[in-house]
């Protein structure tokens, strides 16, 4: 099956709604339409710039999806801070981050909290991108199958099998992200592969063959090629490259 690449840039908790707007258009000035035949290319910015973004990639029409970096699971309420699914789908969000692993280390994310956000992302139509990895312990332990297969049932429990395939996971080494080390694409590539097998045994083979699985961690315009070439890899989060619109537009291009 031929699964489009994607590549998200997560920018975490930086750039205002103004530097916001710079940064896309300078990247939309990098990039041509072949680059979005080859790859769908998501920019997860924070809350407070998803309404002035939406605005402008509908004004501009750029072929830009947009992200969010976090939700919640309920429609509505008292839960001071948070942001419903349901919010997020009318500034015209197409994928949200979940699990990922500041979330999971800083605020006490678990895999059964993962699993709620998963269930009101796609209740709402849009896209989950279920991150899952091991920290530098638990790899040198051996254990990095037992974590990222732990992580992915949790997230993947009591979803149809179409559900299963509409997901996206993204393996993400917790020892590689914004530290400049990055796993080996041969590395990441069997981890990947595993976790194809993963929702294959979950959803169904065709499930396994839909879901599209990304790498993270320190990805940059050097080393994207690498995993890009392997089979189970389909594209990339990339944190600290998307800040920067020439290094984003480099990493998009890396085919070039
Ligand atoms: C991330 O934020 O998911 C990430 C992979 O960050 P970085 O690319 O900076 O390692």
């Amino acid at each position: 099956m031929d699964r489009k690449s994607l590549i998200i840039g997560n920018w975490k908790m930086n750039l205002t709604h103004l530097e916001a707007i710079a940064v896309t258009q300078r990247l939309w000035y990098r990039l041509n339409p072949a680059d979005f035949d080859r790859a769908d290319v998501v920019i997860a910015p924070p809350f407070t710039c998803l309404r002035t973004l939406q605005t402008l990639i509908l004004a501009d029409r750029m072929p830009f999806a947009l992200g969010a970096q976090h939700v919640h699971w309920e429609q509505d309420g008292a839960f001071t801070g948070e942001v419903s699914a349901g919010m997020l789908v009318k500034l015209d969000v197409g994928y949200v981050i979940v699990g990922h692993s500041e979330r999971r280390a800083m605020f006490g994310e678990a895999d059964e909290l993962v699993r709620k956000r998963v269930r009101s992302v796609l209740s709402a139509g849009m896209t989950p991108v279920v991150c899952v990895g091991e920290t530098v312990s638990q790899r040198e332990s051996g254990e990095t199958e037992m974590v990222v297969t732990t992580q992915l049932r949790g997230a993947l429990r009591r979803l149809t099998a179409q559900q299963r395939a509409d997901v996206v996971v993204a393996y993400e080494p917790v020892w590689a992200i914004g530290t400049g080390r990055h796993a080996s694409a041969d590395d990441a590539g069997e981890v990947c592969e595993l976790l194809r097998n993963t929702v294959a045994a979950m959803g169904g083979p065709d499930a396994g063959e839909a879901v599209r699985i990304l790498y993270g961690g320190s990805v940059n315009p050097g080393n994207i090629a690498g995993f890009m070439a392997k089979t189970h890899i389909d594209g990339a989060l990339v944190g600290g490259a998307s800040l920067d619109p020439d290094t984003f537009a480099a990493v998009i291009r890396y085919w070039m």
